[in-house]
């Protein structure tokens, strides 16, 4: 069977959930082979046998970490010259696109973004994608090399399939090339401990109807009773109400949750590009004309400061 290569995502080997993905579908085009770049491999390993990747190619290296993408990119290329595989899927991450273009760039090979689905083809991997503020489903496949293809989490639900994850480091030499971008600090963002907004189950967002920063609280609460990410529109950014890193949209975060909630959202076209491909959509919005409800599966016409709070005491008393 061809073997496959998964970029894994991880911090300092432990391995996030959009990897997991990554390997479900990847079982659907051949066998997995994790790439792990940075520390603690064995550890990562153990997760990365249980979710079917037959082997493990590891390679830690300062350069890694000292310098932007490109190391990393030397390393996968080394992973995809061992390997020869059918194709090699990342996530859509900033950081998992770049390192995908870069790579087919160099294979020369094509690459297809922010995939949705992914099949066995007849002529080889078939990707889905949702296209134009999600007015059209696209299905499309490399027709050169091997193709590389970035998946958006929460695309598949993870599926355990224990494997052998034989751990096998893999040599790489970082060219003198790839150390262009040198980073020169790091500084973490303050952790407000809810999931991350691209890769949360649930996604709560506010926009202009929540009507100044001093009341995102009442999202906030909604979302801290369902353990869910909180997102916010354009308009609701633009006006300084929440950070910039929040924003859901063309211009903003892709995501792809099983629910999204938009309280005070009219679902603007811009808005609808980032969250669309959400499984279940649920909008609260005080005009029964507004555009979201035409893309909602439940639609709630109420003012939300008075809706949110009854369905955050609503979830809290279950
Ligand atoms: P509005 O459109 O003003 O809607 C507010 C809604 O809140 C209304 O429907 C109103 O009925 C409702 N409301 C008001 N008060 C209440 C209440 N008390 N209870 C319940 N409902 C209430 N937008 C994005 O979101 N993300 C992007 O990434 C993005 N990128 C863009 C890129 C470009 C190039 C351009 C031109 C625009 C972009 N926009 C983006 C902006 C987009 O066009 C809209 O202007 C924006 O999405 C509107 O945000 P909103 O729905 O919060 O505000």
């Amino acid at each position: 069977m061809a073997e496959v290569l998964v970029y894994v995502d991880h911090v300092d080997g432990a391995v996030r959930k959009p990897t997991l993905e990554l390997l479900t579908l990847a079982r659907r085009i051949g066998e997995p082979v994790a790439v792990h770049l940075g520390p603690n491999a064995e550890e990562a390993a153990k997760v990365l046998a249980e979710h079917g990747a037959v082997k493990v190619l590891a390679a830690d290296a300062p350069e890694f970490t000292e310098y932007l993408v490109a190391p990393k990119v030397d390393a996968l290329q080394a992973a995809y010259d061992a390997v020869s595989p059918a194709a090699v899927l990342l996530p859509s991450s900033a950081e998992g696109k770049e390192i995908g273009a870069r790579l087919a760039v160099r294979i020369g090979s094509g690459i297809i973004t922010d995939a949705i689905d992914l099949e066995a083809g007849d002529e080889g991997p078939v990707a889905t994608q949702s296209v134009f503020a999600a007015s059209f489903t696209t299905k499309s496949r490399v027709t050169k090399g091997a193709p590389v293809i970035t998946v958006k989490p929460n695309s598949a639900a993870p599926e355990a399939a224990p494997a052998a994850g034989t751990v096998e480091q893999l040599a790489v030499t970082v060219a003198d090339s790839s150390k262009g971008t040198k980073i020169v600090s790091r500084t973490p963002r303050e952790s407000t401990g809810r999931p991350e907004l691209t890769e949360a189950a649930i996604v709560v967002s506010g926009g202009r109807g929540v009507n100044g920063a001093e009341n995102f609280p009442v999202i906030e609460a909604l979302a801290d009773s369902l353990g869910a990410a909180v997102g916010a529109s354009r308009a609701a950014v633009d006006a300084g109400w929440y950070p910039h890193t929040n924003q859901v949209g063309q211009t903003g975060k892709s995501v792809s949750p099983q629910l999204y909630i938009a309280a005070g959202i009219s679902g603007a076209i811009q808005h609808r590009a980032g969250m669309q491909t959400s499984k279940t959509i649920v909008a609260i919005n005080k005009d029964a004309e507004a555009p979201i409800f035409d893309l909602v599966d439940y639609g709630v016409v109420g003012d939300l400061f008075d809706v949110v709070p009854a369905l955050t005491d609503e979830v809290k008393s279950r």
